[in-house]
């Protein structure tokens, strides 16, 4: 969201080059643009676009100045946060939602008005701003981006305004659709005159005419609160980029946060409308704030907009879904399933009694060898019933002829796998391998997902046998 234009001032017209290079004879069109040249003491200047920083820092500084022998009147006041909601929504309903991504579809009178109040924003005519928008959407978080959060959070936010941009360096996007429309061509070709009467102009002479409070109605509606709806905007490129859940998918930079929503008007929910850039509705849920969405939705009651467009609610909860399956594997990724079977070693039937024997507790349950010696004081079933299944296969007593185990006890039995039997269960064992490597689903590191229930352990027919005995 740009203060100004940038290309407008980071790139000579046609004319301007032309004339430069007949009259500068050093000038050579094959030099590279100053932001392909490293900052230096001598050349710093040169990197920073000044009329970006006074539009951006040096007005809202002298409102600042101004603002002290001022007085603010309550009328002035109540005038000024209005403004401040109009000129927000010329921004967000109009510039965004409306012009860069045409997520509904508004009448003449609808169109003009957001073209007006939007330019009253002042941060560059729809035609600029929608084009970097597209951009910024389509090369989201790359070089092409032309203001990626990777480049750090204040570049995101001012960064890329104050300093040059090289505008070839930003991607390419398609706008021909921007050119075909009367009100964004009219609003670009008198873009700075737009700027002065809805920026400063309007909102004085409102309080002004309205009230008699001239220099309040320019200080405050004006100048000051330009900065605030500029402020307040540009965090839809940094904040909304940098805090907050990312709901719908966490491989690029946006994020919801309920903080950027209260102070965009309603842009902070930005995983999603990164997810669905063509739906009208940045928040899905009724309790979460979006006034740019409530205002377009009363305009469509009131006949001024139309074609709203909205994601059926399947493929947003598919998007949904897949995000918190990816956060489970990762929360299961981080936890211990026990060493994979086909990872552990053969052990012989006599090594496992004889091991067994000389002290250590080792006890056998579905043909895997679990080491349970530092368990045996901590079993809850008692130290003696742990001790008698010690050198033998316990798989009947573990699976309900003693006791049926629950799902957390199968759990924490496979952290304790030391080995496999070979012999008359070596076949079974294989076959559970099979199991867990090819029939178990996998999850997205490749890991086998053990459902309770599902654990190698749990011998399903002994434990129906066990209890009809
Ligand atoms: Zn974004
Ligand atoms: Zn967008």
């Amino acid at each position: 969201m740009s203060a100004v234009d940038p290309q407008t001032i980071s790139q000579p017209s046609a004319a301007a080059s032309t004339a430069e290079s007949k009259t500068n004879p050093k000038h050579d069109s094959k030099q590279p643009h100053i932001t392909d040249t490293p900052i230096t003491r001598q050349n710093w200047y040169k990197h920073v676009n000044w009329l970006n920083c006074f539009f951006i820092l040096g007005i809202p500084a002298m409102g600042c100045v101004a603002a002290f022998w001022t007085p603010l009147q309550w009328k002035t006041a109540v005038w000024g946060v209005i403004y401040y909601f109009w000129t927000g929504l010329g921004i967000t309903a109009g510039y965004h939602r409306l012009w860069a991504h045409k997520s509904y579809n508004a009448t003449l009178p609808l169109k003009i008005f957001l073209a007006a109040v939007g330019g009253g924003a002042v941060e560059g005519s729809i035609r600029w701003w929608s084009r970097d928008h597209r951009a910024h959407h389509r090369y989201t978080d790359t070089n092409k981006d032309p203001y990626s959060v990777r480049k750090g959070l204040m570049y995101s936010h001012l960064g890329w305004m104050v300093m040059k941009q090289n505008p070839k360096r930003i991607g390419r996007t398609d706008i021909t659709d921007l050119n075909e429309d009367v009100v964004v061509v009219w609003q670009h070709k008198h873009y700075l005159n737009v700027v002065f009467f809805m920026g400063l102009i309007f909102p004085t002479l409102v309080a002004g005419l309205g009230w008699g409070d001239w220099m309040g109605g320019y200080i405050y509606a004006g100048v000051l609160r330009i900065f605030f709806v500029q402020q307040a905007t540009f965090c839809v490129n940094s904040l909304a980029h940098w805090l907050g859940d990312q709901p719908f998918d966490d491989c690029n930079s946006p994020r919801d946060h309920v903080f950027t929503a209260l102070v965009t008007l309603g842009e902070g929910y930005h995983n999603f409308h990164h997810e669905f850039p063509s739906d009208y509705r940045n928040a899905i849920e009724w309790h979460q704030y979006d006034p740019t969405k409530w205002s377009i939705w009363l305009w469509s009651k009131l006949g001024l907009a139309y074609d709203l467009k909205q994601f059926r609610s399947n493929e947003i909860e598919k998007g949904r879904v897949q995000q918190l399956q990816k956060k489970l594997d990762q929360k299961r990724s981080r936890l211990d399933w026990g060493v994979p079977l086909d990872q552990l070693p053969v052990i012989e039937w006599d090594d496992f009694q004889e091991q067994a024997k000389n002290c250590r507790g080792l006890v056998a349950i579905a043909g895997i060898v679990h080491d349970v010696t530092d368990f045996i004081t901590e079993h809850p079933g008692g130290k003696s019933l742990i001790i008698s299944g010690l050198g033998k296969d316990a798989t009947a007593m573990f699976n309900g002829g003693v006791y049926l185990h629950s799902n957390a006890a199968h759990n924490l039995l496979s952290t304790m796998r030391v080995g496999v039997i070979r012999g008359g269960c070596e076949v079974e064992i294989w076959k559970r391998v099979q199991e867990e490597n090819d029939q178990y689903v996998k999850d997205e590191s490749g890991n086998a997902i053990i459902r309770a229930g599902n654990q190698v352990t749990k011998v399903q027919q002994l434990m129906v046998s066990a209890s009809a005995a």
